[in-house]
């Protein structure tokens, strides 16, 4: 991180030239509510976008315009966008599309170029005609060769946390809410869908149009364009995908309209019409992105024994925390994933049961034990509510946010009785639908909402505001986890033993195998097992990492490169590679990510490359 302090003088120096235009420099800076975005919304503000774009495949670029339309004070001369990488062509003003001046920033490596643009008194509409770049960090462009069928090409964007400026020039902060309509036009036999109302069958002609009429951050404006075909599951679910891969998806996703009846059973009604999900290539970088009506998911959950569905109730979840009600900036992350995942786990153990629900807890439980080590538990990025001024806020995205979250709403649940915090999460909900929030006006909301609570400011505050985990967090526990923690570490258990589990204590198995197994012992249990040719990414996962960390890569090195260069979600990818760097491979991990690298989002390509980076 020391090389990003020449680049962050040059960005303060930035914002002072800026700000020497306008009258006091303190005033201007402060209106820059969000920190990662160079918009001023209290001047002027963006409030429904007509965007229309033909996608091109052969030059990896989107091109057309963003028509704004914009609310903007009486003494506002200029409003500011946010772009990055965007090549910007022309910008015009009101129905008459009058050509007014612009001026674009000098780019800030990860914040990009703030576009400001000369308004009139009363503007009310701005069109920004440009074209997206082959680099656009947002765009995972897939070559028929990463897709199912092998034919033709498939796009995805990615918006979280800042990469929604590298395709829309929009005011790129989750404190800002807009609408949008949409017009794209895709090459013939493909289909588009968005996070919005979407076709349920392909156009003849390419061309598509889309409706979101619920305020949403550009964050979750989303587009998927492949060869994409439309399955229902229920009445208001169904799922996307290639035709090779839709009955497989239908019947692994077969429970999300019995979910989504569990979701809003607990805390109200779905806001947002339909509920689909789309499975995208397996360059995908997140597991799943809660993109409102339609969810955009890795091919990796799809396991023909539907042992990773949690996955679904988990962006299902963010319907309510994230999407319904934001986190006001990066630094309130936790507000999104620390409630969506005690949401997600309230749906499964409405589904499948406390005892099922409690594996997922404790696995969950031993990822924040690991991140916590990794980061040492003074370090600040430990604590719930971030300072993630200056930084990346993908710095943010890290297991504290989700698990430690969960876990302060398990505290409280637990303090107050769940039949209390049900009704105050329900209202809270409520309360504050299609709003932002912080971390300082839920502590508020808490206090005068949870009467409960009185009496715990200070532990609530430790759990906030303090790193590392409290004295009092609760401890998951899981039988059933228990019973293949004891097995990894006795002999190799019989086929009886095993024959009821599912992935998680076969994970939980792999992860408990003593440190001291060698190549040989671990090769006894791979052969008993065959866990080296599982179907399932999360048991791959675990136990490459330990193949590699215990001396057993050598014999299984075609797989593990296989799945390096197949699957491009950031979650697998991260514990191989260092696994490799740990243990010395550091040139193997090099040599397989050369191969991989170009099928993965930028995401995860930037994530592997800084590790790899020294060592
Ligand atoms: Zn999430």
């Amino acid at each position: 991180m020391n090389l990003l302090k020449p680049i962050l003088l040059l960005f303060l120096f930035m914002l002072s030239t800026q700000c020497q235009q306008e009258k006091a420099p303190e005033a201007v800076v402060s209106k820059r509510p969000d920190p990662h975005s160079f918009s001023r919304p209290d001047e002027a503000v963006t409030k429904h976008l007509d965007l229309n774009l033909k996608v091109d495949f052969d030059q990896k670029i989107l091109s057309g315009f963003a028509r704004w339309t914009i609310s903007a004070k009486d003494s506002a001369t200029t409003i500011v966008f946010d772009t990055r990488d965007l090549n910007i062509q022309k910008v015009t003003l009101g129905a008459a599309e009058k050509e007014t001046t612009w001026t674009l920033a000098e780019p800030h490596p990860i914040f990009g170029s703030a576009l400001t643009v000369r308004i009139e008194p009363k503007t009310e509409m701005v069109s920004i005609y440009y074209a997206t770049r082959p680099e656009a960090a947002a765009l995972g462009w897939m070559d028929p060769a990463q897709t199912a069928s092998k034919k033709l090409p498939f796009l995805f964007t990615q918006g979280q946390a800042i990469l929604t400026r590298t395709w829309i020039p929009c005011q790129d902060s989750p404190g800002i809410r807009v609408t949008y309509n949409a017009a794209i036009q895709t090459p013939s036999g493909m289909m588009a869908v968005m996070s919005a109302e979407n076709p349920q069958q392909q156009s003849s002609d390419g061309k598509y149009t889309f409706r979101m009429a619920q305020p949403i951050p550009p964050y979750l404006i989303a587009l998927a364009v492949g060869e994409l075909a439309f399955q229902p599951v229920g009445n208001r679910t169904g799922v996307y995908a290639e035709p090779k891969v839709l009955p497989d998806a239908a019947w692994e996703f077969a429970d999300m309209e019995k979910m989504l009846v569990a979701a809003e059973s607990l805390y109200g009604p779905y806001a947002w019409g339909r509920y689909d999900l789309v499975v995208l290539p397996p360059g995908f970088p997140f597991g799943g992105m809660e993109n409102p009506r339609l969810t955009f998911a890795t091919p990796t959950v799809i396991t023909h024994d539907r042992a990773l569905v949690s996955l679904v109730a988990h962006e299902l979840a963010h319907s309510w925390s994230g999407n319904l009600v934001t986190n006001a900036t990066w630094n309130d992350f936790w507000l999104n994933e620390g409630f969506t995942v005690y949401f997600e786990r309230r749906i499964m153990e409405a589904l499948y049961g406390k005892d099922y629900t409690h594996m997922l807890a404790l696995l969950e439980y031993g990822e924040l034990q690991n991140e916590l080590e990794d980061l040492g538990a003074t370090n600040p990025d430990t604590r719930l509510k971030l300072d993630l001024e200056n930084r990346d806020p993908d710095e943010g995205v890290t297991t504290i946010a989700y698990q430690k979250g969960a876990l302060f709403l398990h505290f409280l649940e637990e303090k107050v009785g769940r039949n209390k915090f049900d009704a105050f999460l329900k209202q809270y909900f409520k309360a504050h639908e299609f709003q932002t929030m912080t971390t300082e006006k839920f502590l508020e909301y808490l206090k005068t909402n949870l009467p409960e609570t009185a009496g715990m400011e200070a532990t609530i505050r430790e759990w906030i505001l303090e790193p590392g985990l409290p004295d009092n967090a609760p401890k998951p526990e899981s039988n059933r986890l228990s019973k293949a923690e004891s097995a990894a570490l006795g002999t190799l258990p019989s086929r009886l033993q095993t024959a009821r589990w599912t992935s998680h204590e076969w994970v939980h198995y792999i992860l408990h195998l003593p440190d001291t197994l060698d190549a040989a012992a671990l090769g006894k249990v791979d052969q008993a097992f065959n866990f080296t040719r599982s179907g399932n990414a999360e048991i791959l996962c675990v136990w490459y990492e330990k193949a590699i960390r215990q001396g057993y890569s050598p014999q299984i090195l075609p797989q593990i490169e296989t799945f390096l260069v197949e699957v491009g979600r950031r979650r697998f990818l991260t514990p191989i590679y260092k696994a490799f760097k740990e243990s010395g491979q550091v040139e193997t991990a090099r040599q397989i990510f050369e191969k991989a690298k170009n099928g993965y989002h930028s995401v995860s390509r930037n994530s592997i490359e800084e590790l790899l980076k020294n060592g």
